[in-house]
């Protein structure tokens, strides 16, 4: 990875406390780096570069724990993404959807360094990461001078490269509640050239609850599609309180579609996105359902 950022200082705080005391100090000047993956790389001048500015290295306080507790899975902010993919539970139903981000996500040695918090807080609309946590509903604790508060990840992002954190605030856990029973999730991601360090033209992941024959609770995330990630509330609409069946599925998927805003750049125009869209949303679901069954 070439290293073209130029910053002001560099801080190591062994604790929350003194990173904040940093972040307070610096303000606007200050920015919190993790695995460095997203802001080291950056151009200068680059819209979200670190560039002279005081980097607050969090990747040694203790963020990097993954615990259950009664409410669900806790992640600090700094676990790799290679840890996240280590843990035992995210590998089998109805976790499979982060297990198949986490494999979607770049290489094994960015996988080593990248954090889930930088995934998160780096607000960019492909995030692989950012897509089954909306699924799963996830709330983040930040913290900062005023002390703690949690945000659901559906009110986190505010654009592109833009998060609800203020500039002395930062993210410290992300909390992914239990899923319920007789629940299935899946994510997919379509690259340019299908590789390990491709950005998604499209990535999305799925949430199923069903009760009976039908749908309780649907979660439908969409990345790249927009100029955040968010969730498809009305495609969701239309499959809660009904059975699964083809055409609704369909229907659903369509509605996603009809949901996303792409844009044409270099790698892919916005029609050929929107198409996919409709698949890759028909594909999740399937995979969802066929899952909550096993
Ligand atoms: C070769 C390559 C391939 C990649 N492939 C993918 C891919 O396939 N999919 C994908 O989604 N991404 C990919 N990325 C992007 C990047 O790896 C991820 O977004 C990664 O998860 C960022 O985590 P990080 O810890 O490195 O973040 P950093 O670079 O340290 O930080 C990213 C942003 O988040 C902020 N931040 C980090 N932690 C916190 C916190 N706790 N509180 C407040 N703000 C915080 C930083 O200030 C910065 O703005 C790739 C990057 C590279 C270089």
């Amino acid at each position: 990875m070439s290293v073209a950022l130029k910053f002001e200082g560099y801080h190591r705080p062994g604790n929350v406390d003194q990173a904040l005391e940093v972040l307070t100090e610096y303000g606007n000047n200050a920015q919190v780096i993790a695995g460095g993956t997203d802001i080291l790389p950056q151009r200068p001048g680059g819209k979200n570069a670190g560039n002279g500015k005081h980097l607050v290295d969090i990747a040694h306080m203790g963020l990097d724990y993954i615990k259950e507790g009664k409410d669900g899975i806790h992640i600090g902010a700094a676990a790799t993404i290679n840890r996240i993919g280590a843990f035992p539970l995210f590998s089998s139903s109805p976790y499979l959807a982060l297990s198949e981000a986490v494999a979607c996500h770049s290489t094994q040695t960015i996988r080593n360094r990248a954090t889930m918090g930088g995934n998160v807080c780096n607000a960019s609309p492909c995030a692989d990461l950012a897509l089954p946590l909306l699924a799963f509903d996830v709330r983040l604790m930040v913290t900062g001078p005023g002390g703690n508060r949690q945000i659901p990840i559906q009110d986190f992002y505010m654009g592109t490269n833009l998060c609800a954190l203020d500039s002395n605030e930062m993210l410290l856990e992300i909390c992914i509640p239990f899923c319920e029973e007789k629940t299935g999730t899946a994510f997919l991601k379509l690259g340019r050239q299908q590789t390990a360090i491709d950005m998604a033209l499209v990535n999305v992941a799925t949430s199923l609850t069903m009760k009976g024959q039908c749908c309780n609770t649907v979660r439908i995330a969409l990345g790249s599609v927009g100029p955040v990630p968010f969730r498809a509330t009305t495609a969701e609409a239309i499959l809660a309180g009904n059975r699964p069946d083809k055409e609704t599925i369909h229907q659903a998927a369509k509605a996603a579609a009809d949901a996303s805003a792409p844009i044409d750049d270099i790698r892919a125009t916005a029609a050929y996105r929107k198409k996919m869209v409709a698949i890759l949303v028909r594909q999740a679901l399937e995979n969802s359902l066929r899952r909550y069954k096993s």
